[in-house]
């Protein structure tokens, strides 16, 4: 057979999208105060935004839709979603909520509190303002490859286990009432944790009795590195590999909109049955009974289907190996991306795509307006917008500054990844144009999704 990866998938329903015109664009673009999150999705051409929410569902999942069961309590959708998750997961207690980040403040309102401090490899947005917001500390611990981002490393999704040690020593195991392990670990760049790293870090808090939770939205992808890259794994199925990951676990949070190949959903799942009392009842309170938690009955259904699904390995295959073409793409052509490219998305390095524009001036958000304007293609930057910070009156930036192009599960053909490829090496080539940016207006929690924008001028305002 063709060593040729092809979509393992044909076509049922097809959804046009809109072309639009350079001054249309500009148009748009300031009308949204360069935030691309306040764009109209009609006025986007290639949407690159997120992984989170935006897959193709199919044939199957629509008729599991048509069939889910709407009773308020004891659904049968709700049986089968939980069956599923018990397969996969083996966790006692399955808690369905309405995406990750509801999983996250039920998880972080019962376990977190003021004097908190929560270790991750590196926490996601809405995990940090969910732990935080709870009064915690919430305190990223990569291992040092991850910065390095010209790098070539099999896991740099992997926790610091030194520090991580180092941490627990500092300020006591009982002020950490979990260790949660982001896999893939997005905010570095979609890249896998190994699973000796997995295990080794559970073995680490069975020493201090902390429990590990999994913030497990990309479980599937990063089962499926662990098949590609860790030795003792080529032989064994998806499946088995993400069993063994979650064997490790005592509890997770899911964002089923991302490996479950919903539209929207998530759950909590843990071992512990008082923390599980405890989750239901603030669930109840916020979400809903528990056993639709925020969710319609053919969410739940559709959601059991995807979880099935995601773990065929002709889709991993295919899902993996297109986010690679599309590094490889940009690389020929020396634009710098973050190597190896992870499981759900490419990453550009801003710092070295825009070396004239300083963290301060945001040469993410820079990269992203401009790849806007030249092809409609929408992104998201990962960098000192959603993580800088200012500390007593000063800028303290983000560590990596990052653009992120997220590819929706099962959406994009080869044709569009080679154009939007295409608009980005067109941007890398004037690149020595194109100014920074500075923020007019910010929200105190996750500003980057509000957040205001205006150009600099190229000559007056950037320092050399
Ligand atoms: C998307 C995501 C979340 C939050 O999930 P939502 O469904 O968007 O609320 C948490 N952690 C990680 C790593 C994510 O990618």
């Amino acid at each position: 057979m063709s060593p040729i990866i092809i979509e393992p998938f044909k076509i049922k329903s097809v959804e046009p999208i809109n072309f639009t015109t350079p001054g249309y664009r500009r148009r748009a673009i300031e009308a949204a105060y360069y935030n691309l999150f306040l764009l109209k999705a009609d006025d986007v051409l290639i949407d690159f935004l997120t992984d989170s929410g935006t897959a193709a569902m199919s044939s199957k999942q629509w008729a599991a839709i048509m069939d889910g069961d709407e009773s308020y309590a004891g659904s049968r959708s709700f049986f089968k979603f939980e069956d599923r998750v018990k397969d996969i997961t083996g966790l006692s207690y399955v808690i369905p909520t309405h995406q990750g980040r509801a999983a996250e403040k039920i998880v972080f309102t019962v376990m977190g509190g003021p004097g908190k401090v929560i270790p991750n490899n590196t926490h996601f947005d809405t995990t940090r303002a969910n732990v935080e917001f709870s009064g915690s500390d919430a305190v990223d611990l990569p291992i040092p490859s991850a910065l390095e981002t010209g790098e070539y490393a099999p896991f740099k999704g992997d926790m610091d286990l030194d520090r991580l040690e180092d941490l627990i020593k500092t300020v006591g195991r009982d002020r950490i009432p979990l260790c949660m392990l982001t896999v893939t670990n997005n905010s570095v760049g979609g890249q896998p944790v190994s699973m000796k790293n997995i295990r080794e870090t559970k073995a680490l808090l069975s020493k201090y009795e902390i429990p590990l939770f999994l913030d497990a939205c990309r479980f599937a992808e990063n089962a499926f590195f662990i098949k590609q890259r860790e030795s003792g794994y080529e032989n064994k199925s998806v499946k088995d590999i993400a069993r063994e990951m979650f064997s490790y676990a005592d509890g997770c949070t899911m964002s089923a909109k991302k490996d479950a190949l919903v539209n929207i959903g998530g759950f909590l799942a843990l071992n512990d049955a008082s923390l599980a009392e405890k989750a239901r009842s603030l669930l109840i309170m916020t979400e809903g009974f528990p056993t639709y938690g925020g969710l319609a009955g053919r969410d739940l259904d559709a959601m059991a289907q995807g979880l099935d699904e995601v773990l065929d390995e002709n889709y991993l295959k295919y899902r993996i190996r297109s986010i690679e073409y599309f590094g490889e793409k940009l690389q020929k052509s020396g634009v710098p991306v973050l190597v190896p490219t992870g499981g759900h998305a490419v990453f550009l390095d801003a710092k070295r795509f825009l070396p004239h524009i300083p963290p301060d001036a945001f040469p993410g958000q820079a990269i992203s307006v401009e790849l806007y304007l030249e092809g409609g293609i929408r992104s998201v930057e990962i960098g000192s917008v959603m993580f800088g910070k200012e500390v007593d009156g000063h800028f303290k930036p983000a560590q990596l500054e990052l653009v992120r192009l997220a590819v929706p599960r099962r959406v994009y053909t080869q044709s569009h990844i080679d154009f939007a490829a295409e608009a980005i090496i067109e941007v890398y080539k004037r690149r020595d144009r194109v100014p920074g940016y500075r923020m007019t207006y910010s929200p105190q929690y996750l500003r980057h999704f509000t957040a205001h924008f205006e150009p600099m001028d190229l000559n007056k305002d950037c320092p050399s």
